[in-house]
């Protein structure tokens, strides 16, 4: 950006401190054309506090989460120092907004600080969330209200937990300063960590520009990072779309599994990785109802539950289309490359479809695969829908029933109706029969993908009341506790896997920015 004249900040360092190497930076991104980013440091805050530092995963990044917990640690979850080996920059991107092309957005208020390599050999992005305005920022404070943390720091955890790729949470902070946002809130900063940070609106960004050169660097920087067996195939950036295609099809069927909402999949918000991004008014279903929405600004419910796998193939055609250049290149001509990108859009379904099938059948416990277990699986969500059965306990209790009949009682007794779940039962029992596996083992299965713990968006909801108005951070902690172990029975979690009463039920959620 520096050569849109953006200003550049200096770099508030203090001297006084001793340099502590809390993170082992590498710097690509920031080695690309000035044009994909601003440099900047962040802004420092008044009175840093340290919320929580995430131990196992600075474990996994080979991080010292007790050095980050001390004071100059602390400074540098906050933005108030820049560490050691940090070239801190806001990243240039567009995106387009429920349906809507806006050719710069950008970080409005995060910064990379540097790359680091994981234990796993994977190199990771570290990011500061709510670290003060950038040429990005348009009319925005460039800050995070202390509830919108809390709730990515728990939801992105437990997604994880859960087995989705995702970004994750390595700390939290509150800054000391107030935020303007319905009213006076407590500011907060979030330190991300992603594979990257690179999205569909980025590659928006510089295919709105038409500069090939850039286009292609950013391609091949995304291969090289992400995909980089594309690189070696015959047509490497068909490979490449492909890829991305593949893994957010797969996410975005795993999403559909656990019965969550991400809320506002705009393409800025969709991430070249395949990882879930942006946590704003998220959510998960209680009872199942396909059309369903939380956020307050999806007032047309386009990114409703059910409608969030289309939703996804709408944000990848924009990604075909900004890379449509590449591909005319590669094939030779528009109309193979049009032909090109629209044969990969095409594998959307298919990895779709395939995904969800297999995890709706090991939903139901069966290892195997017949015609009809998918119409078995919709008729029971049909049930679940006309009896207001709640998603995740239907799924869990189901496990029960699959151990012996007379667990039966804990699934049905969720629908309104329980003989709804009674006569399909009758049809899942014959199936079941059809099956290899002993009851108990197909029970346990059972109980490693159908979640008993998920972050109810009450307790999210009691979370940040408690923060927010008490400074109690006790409930924050527990919540993180639980959700960390989603799948496991314990007596000391049952608070955390029953459904809201009809008085604590969220019925909106929102973005908080
Ligand atoms: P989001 O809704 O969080 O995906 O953000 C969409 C765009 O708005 C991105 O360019 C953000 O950087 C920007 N943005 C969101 N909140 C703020 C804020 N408080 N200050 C500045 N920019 C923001
Ligand atoms: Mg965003």
């Amino acid at each position: 950006m520096s050569s849109d004249g953006a200003s550049i900040a200096p770099l508030s360092v203090d001297e006084s401190a001793t340099a502590l190497p809390f993170f082992a930076f590498a710097n690509t991104y920031a080695r690309l054309p000035d044009r994909f980013f601003a440099r900047l440091a962040p802004t420092p805050v008044a009175a840093p506090k340290l919320i929580q530092v995430n131990a196992a995963l600075a474990r996994e990044l080979g991080l010292d989460a007790d050095a980050l917990a001390t004071p100059q640690g602390i400074a540098v979850l906050a933005g108030n120092r820049v560490a050691e080996g940090s070239e801190p920059l806001a990243q240039a991107y567009a995106g387009s907004q429920f349906g809507y092309f806006v050719p710069l957005l950008g970080d409005g208020r995060t910064n990379l600080l540097g790359e680091v390599l994981g234990r796993d050999g994977r190199r990771y992005d570290i990011q500061l969330k709510g670290s003060g305005p950038t040429p990005f920022s348009r009319r925005g404070d460039g800050r995070a209200a202390l509830g919108p943390v809390l709730r990515e720091y728990i939801v992105s955890e437990a997604m994880a937990a859960l087995g989705v790729p995702t970004t994750r949470a390595l700390a939290a902070v509150t800054t000391g300063e107030h935020v303007v946002r319905e009213g006076m809130l407590p500011g907060a900063i979030l330190t991300r960590v992603a594979w990257s940070h690179l999205r569909v609106g980025t590659f928006q960004y510089f295919a709105k520009r038409g500069n090939m050169e850039d286009l292609r660097t950013l391609a091949d920087f995304a291969m090289a990072r992400h995909y980089p067996d594309a690189a070696h195939a015959a047509k490497p950036y068909r490979a490449f779309l492909e890829g991305v295609i593949e893994r957010q099809a797969k996410l975005v069927a795993q999403w559909m599994l656990l019965g969550f909402i991400h809320g506002v999949m705009n393409t800025d918000n969709t991430s070249i990785s395949g990882e879930t991004i942006d946590y704003g008014p998220c959510a998960f279903l209680e009872a199942y109802q396909p059309n369903k929405v939380f956020s307050s600004i999806d007032q047309q419910g386009r990114y409703a539950y059910s409608n969030q796998p289309d939703a996804m193939h709408w944000n990848l055609t924009r990604l075909a289309e900004s890379v449509l250049p590449l591909l005319v290149i590669e094939e030779g001509s528009d109309e193979a490359g049009l032909a090109s990108a629209y044969a990969a859009l095409a594998t959307f379904a298919t990895h779709f479809e395939a995904a969800r099938e297999e995890g709706l059948r090991r939903k139901l416990g069966l290892l195997t695969s017949q015609e009809g277990d998918i119409a078995l699986a919709e008729d029971l969500l049909q049930r679940m829908a006309a009896n207001h059965a709640d998603f995740t306990l239907t799924f869990r209790k189901l496990a029960d029933a699959a151990a012996g009949v007379t667990g039966d009682e804990n699934a049905r007794r969720l629908f309104s109706d329980p003989t709804a779940f009674d006569t399909w039962a009758v049809a899942w029992r014959t199936r079941l029969a059809q099956e290899p596996s002993e009851p108990a083992e197909r029970a346990a299965q059972m109980r490693h993908v159908n979640p008993a713990i998920i972050p109810r968006n009450h307790r999210v909801q009691e979370v940040i009341d408690a923060a927010v108005l008490r400074r109690d951070f006790q409930p924050f902690h527990d919540l993180l506790t639980a959700t960390a172990a989603p799948y496991e029975d314990s007596a000391t979690a049952d608070r955390f896997t029953v459904p809201a009463r009809p008085e604590e039920c969220v019925l909106q959620t929102f973005c908080g920015t």
